[in-house]
């Protein structure tokens, strides 16, 4: 096949960004729900395989025009539906740039600034995480990898100490390993340990308090009667509430007990940054391995998480692939995917380093501190209101709100549940649901760089009218 002449990109790739800026000028105009469901969606894209190809500029106008009324809004000011990031135009401008560099970002050969970027990277996210700035980081596709890898390492590490090595004898017939997690932690932690093969359900589950945070007399029980090999996983920022484990009293005694530490922080770690919620995370760097995300409050595109272990060496072991065909590094280059699951993937190293040159130090911090106080606004508005109960200390930027308070058990329920889907066909704001302690509740997630004051109360008035609409109607 011929070369692709490049004035046959130019207008391609103008195309694309155009129809990209369009849509990132129009996200504050639209409904915040999409227009589309996904059956809607469906039947826009359906269509026969098709057997012979097509103008790649026509293509591209069919995706744009098959997937816009189906989008949903996290890019815009009053998303608050699930913790997902804004995709800030920095961070998406260096992933155009990455994708168009085409890099594997596999080892240091493959592509050298793809593993220089991340080098830098790490060194940038662990002073600013402030955690143990020997650590690794591995650029993974966000919390629920960095999840599996920092428990591959604990597993790896944990059988090690007892003379089992699990990466050449897998785990048949290796000693058990005990793991200790909280009721409330994120179904991706457990997904984690069902991929690893140490059993979702296996695994002694340790009770919470109204906040989701482990309760710590029975940590505290549970982790004097561990025997090793044995694992501990904590989490700062609990998906529905914000709420922080007490890692400065159950990471000092689980590494006591001589069980590895790994704490999801998908977005909760963050919160080290600012001196205003430092404290939340007060001990959480003697933890042993930490999964956190880019794609959240760092606002990259997604996908983009990170994994942190305290121990280089220890993470890759868990993780390196050994072949004749791939470089070996003797003078410390940095091989990216000595420290994740996959060999070829994105460099994720390009948009990291240029979020965080966007915004330093001082934007992010300003970024966490805006949400946490958007999130008490909210809070205070919404608490305001008769029928509507706040159910979460609001500490970070979670607001769990439940609805006919006033009302039973049941009727609460319908109200909660009628009250989501009615602001999401308003328009003005998108909502999460989610169910808490038995009861329909609705989550309320300050996170998009956009979002500020005066739309976050708009969105906390159309809450309000949604409900009183609901009341309004048997
Ligand atoms: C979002 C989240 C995850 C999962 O992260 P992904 O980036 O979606 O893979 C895990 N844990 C917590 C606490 C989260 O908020």
């Amino acid at each position: 096949m011929a070369s692709t002449p490049p004035e046959s990109i130019a207008p391609l790739w103008r195309r694309a960004c155009e129809a990209a800026i369009a849509f990132r000028h129009d996200v504050p105009h639209r409904a915040a729900a999409p227009q589309d469901d996904y059956a809607a969606s469906l039947a826009g894209f359906e269509a026969d395989l098709p057997e012979a190809g097509s103008d790649p500029s026509d293509v591209l106008g069919d995706l744009v025009r098959l997937a816009d009324p189906g989008l949903m809004t996290p890019t815009g000011p009053r998303f608050f539906g699930w913790v997902i990031g804004g995709s800030h135009p920095a961070g998406v401008a260096a992933d155009w740039l990455t994708s168009a560099w085409g890099q594997n970002a596999g080892n240091h050969e493959a592509s050298p600034a793809a593993s220089a970027a991340e080098t830098v990277a790490s060194r940038w996210l662990l002073e600013l995480l402030d955690l143990p700035r020997e650590a690794s980081i591995g650029f993974v596709t966000g919390a629920t990898m960095a999840n599996f890898t920092g428990l591959a390492a604990a597993r790896s590490a944990v059988l090690d100490d007892v003379g089992w090595d699990v990466e050449r004898d897998g785990l048949f017939g290796a000693p058990p390993i005990t793991v200790l997690i909280g009721e409330e932690a994120h179904a991706t932690a457990y997904a984690a340990l069902q991929l690893l093969g140490l059993g979702r359900e296996r695994v002694v589950t340790l009770p919470v308090d109204d906040q989701g945070r482990i309760v710590v007399s029975s940590a505290l029980e549970a982790i004097a009667a561990l025997h090793r090999p044995a694992v501990v996983v904590l989490q700062a920022g609990q998906l529905n509430t914000g709420g922080f484990d007490d890692f400065a009293t159950l990471v000092p005694a689980a590494k006591a007990a001589g069980a590895w530490v790994h704490v999801d922080g998908a977005f909760g770690l963050w919160s080290r940054i600012s001196p205003r919620t430092r404290a939340l995370t007060e001990g959480v760097d003697g933890a042993d391995s930490w999964a956190v995300d880019g794609h959240k409050w760092l606002q990259t595109p997604y996908d983009c998480g990170y994994v942190v272990v305290r121990d280089d060496a220890l993470h890759q072991r868990a993780m390196t692939i050994a072949a004749s065909y791939l470089p070996v590094s003797e003078t410390g280059e940095r091989d990216p995917s000595h420290y994740v699951p996959e060999l070829s993937r994105r460099a994720r190293g390009f948009a990291t380093w240029t979020m965080v040159r966007t915004l330093g130090r001082e934007g992010i911090v300003t970024l966490v501190d805006r949400h946490c106080a958007l999130a008490r606004l909210v809070a205070d508005l919404l608490r305001g209101q008769p029928g509507i109960e706040v159910l979460n200390d609001v500490v970070l930027n979670q607001v769990l709100v439940r609805f006919g308070s006033d009302a039973d058990d049941d009727e609460g329920d319908r109200r909660t549940r009628e009250t989501i889907a009615r602001v999401r066909a308003d328009g003005v704001c998108f909502v999460g649901g989610t169910s808490w302690r038995g009861r329909e509740a609705m989550r309320f997630s300050v996170i998009g760089f956009e979002t500020d004051e005066n739309e976050a109360r708009r969105s906390a008035e159309a809450v309000v009218t949604a409900y009183r609409a609901v009341t309004a109607s048997p």
